[in-house]
């Protein structure tokens, strides 16, 4: 037998650089076109590598710590359905949103974008916001009622833009949420109405939502680049006013490589000492809408946030301080939970087994004491899209996981002021987009015709601008109507 030969040599077998870990699909971030994807592992990073037809070879990295991805994956745990879907089974995932019966998580978290337009115009705006639609209080009282006939006792609502609070319509809209009986309703915001408009201020304080407050590190710096002008003063005189209301915030941090990747600690240590603010949510930079050029190879990752925090902070965290949220995908995001009581500050996964509780596939029995059931739950509880910061409900699922012997001393209602949340979500964008993911996703959008649509889905395949086209037409046919209306009345 001839062996085959090259310029006089023996060829030889090449190695591969990387381990082929899995096959999934996604989608070209040129034309959204469901395609395969490979998940791969090189020198212990994952990236997604996929190719087109039409496009040709994509590849971005999706963890740059592939133990901690792969780790990840016992963090998963059953998805609870819906009472009812919305669309069927027909073209296959993601192309069926939804939620179609494949889908294989209820909805946790939704939110409603009551707009399109924003009193800020950043650089970086995965809501692309500008002109379109406004919805009437009638689209969003149903949109409201649809999310109770699809959950029966929905856990949050979180009101969305653009920017909510430039509706005319907001707190009759909150009002509306709580007429439900939804259980947290959330106003996400820049904070630029908090800050400079008191009679604004003192309505939102009466209807007291959790505020999810755009906050993306303390340089004037970071504000230019990502919100296109310095904000760090606005940025503080509204949080130091929700304070002066006793309202509660969540800062929300979107980070960037090469703008604020060194300050999450910072972020953090900002948050924890500020009276207002019960938690932090760190948010890669999801490249969708309007964002700043960027390196797919480069982006950040969940685990870059965590070692993040970690090397700024002192030796206050460690990397299992950070713990998979099991009632999405588990790739999706991680939480930790920090008691705060002045100087002393214990992260909770320090005070009992985590991993015990929520590796749902290598070890299934739960430890001994009595409550086991109680404290798995209330951690079910903690580690959930639907967990809210400084609400009693986190407080009492804290203070259960702790459990009897560990009383921390607060009643309730003081309790919730000591408990500080840390979420790290990386949402998808084209170039990450993983239908594992989306199908188990628990964030949805609602929409007018009553469809609820997973977050990353609706940023990420079309869903979005397909949508504000129709609402856009829908507005300006609804406009043009009522100055018809008008005319014929005053008899112009
Ligand atoms: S993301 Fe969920 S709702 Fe959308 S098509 Fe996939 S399975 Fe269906
Ligand atoms: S990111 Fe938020 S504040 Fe900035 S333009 Fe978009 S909607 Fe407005
Ligand atoms: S919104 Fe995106 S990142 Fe969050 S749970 Fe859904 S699919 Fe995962």
């Amino acid at each position: 037998m001839v062996k085959p030969k090259e310029n006089g040599k023996l060829r030889v077998k090449q190695e591969a650089d990387y381990i082929f870990h899995e096959l999934t699909r996604s989608i070209c971030p040129e034309c959204k076109t469901v395609i395969d994807a490979q998940i791969i592992i090189r020198d212990n990073k994952v990236y997604m590598r996929k190719r087109c037809p039409a496009h040709g070879w994509f590849e971005g990295i999706i963890s740059s710590d592939a133990q901690m991805y792969v780790d990840s994956v016992k963090f998963n745990k059953p998805g609870t359905l819906p009472l009812e879907f919305s669309t069927e089974v027909k073209d296959g995932c993601p192309l069926d949103c939804g939620l179609c019966p494949e889908h294989k998580q209820h909805i946790c978290l939704a939110l409603i974008e009551v707009n399109t337009a924003c009193n800020l115009n950043c650089p970086i705006c995965f809501a692309n916001a500008g002109v379109g639609f406004s919805l009437t209080m009638e689209q969003v009282e149903f949109m409201l009622d649809r999310f109770v006939e699809i959950e029966g006792d929905p856990e949050v609502i979180q009101f969305s833009g653009g920017e909510p609070t430039i509706h005319p319509d907001l707190m009759e809209m909150i009002q509306a949420a709580r007429d439900r009986g939804i259980q947290q309703v959330m106003v996400n915001t820049n904070g630029v109405r908090i800050a400079r408009d008191d009679k604004f201020l003192e309505d939102l304080a009466k209807q007291n939502p959790v505020i999810y407050f755009q906050f993306d590190g303390l340089r004037p710096e970071t504000y230019l680049t990502i919100r296109g002008e310095d904000l760090l003063d606005m940025k503080l005189k509204a949080l130091d006013r929700l304070a002066e209301k006793g309202m509660d915030a969540v800062l929300v941090a979107a980070i960037e490589r090469g703008v604020n990747t060194d300050e999450v600690g910072a972020i953090l240590k900002f948050g924890i000492e500020h009276p207002a603010v019960r938690g932090v949510v760190f948010q890669p930079v999801t490249h969708v809408g309007r964002h700043m050029d960027f390196n797919p190879m480069e982006r950040v990752t969940i685990p870059d946030v965590i070692h993040g925090i970690v090397d700024q902070s002192d030796g206050r965290f460690v990397l299992e301080d950070f713990v998979p949220v099991p009632c999405c995908f588990p790739t999706c995001q991680v939480n930790s939970y920090v008691f705060v009581d002045g100087d002393t500050m214990v992260p909770l996964p320090r005070m009992l087994d985590i991993d015990k509780y929520l590796d749902y596939i290598t070890n299934r029995a739960l430890p001994k004491p009595t409550n086991s059931e109680d404290v798995q739950k209330a951690l079910e509880g903690l580690w959930s899209a639907s967990a809210v910061a400084g609400t009693e409900q986190t407080a009492g699922q804290f203070q259960c996981a702790c459990g009897p012997g560990m009383e921390l001393g607060y009643e309730l209602s003081h309790l919730k002021d000591h408990i500080f949340q840390i979420a790290i979500k990386d949402f998808m964008d084209p170039w990450t987009f993983n239908v594992k993911q989306v199908m188990k996703c628990c964030v949805g959008i609602l929409v007018p015709d009553g469809r609820v649509i997973p977050f990353c889905a609706y940023n990420s395949v079309g869903y979005r601008e397909e949508i504000r086209d129709q609402l856009t037409k829908e507005g300006a046919l609804e406009k043009a109507r009522s100055k018809i209306r008008f005319a014929e009345r005053s008899g112009s």
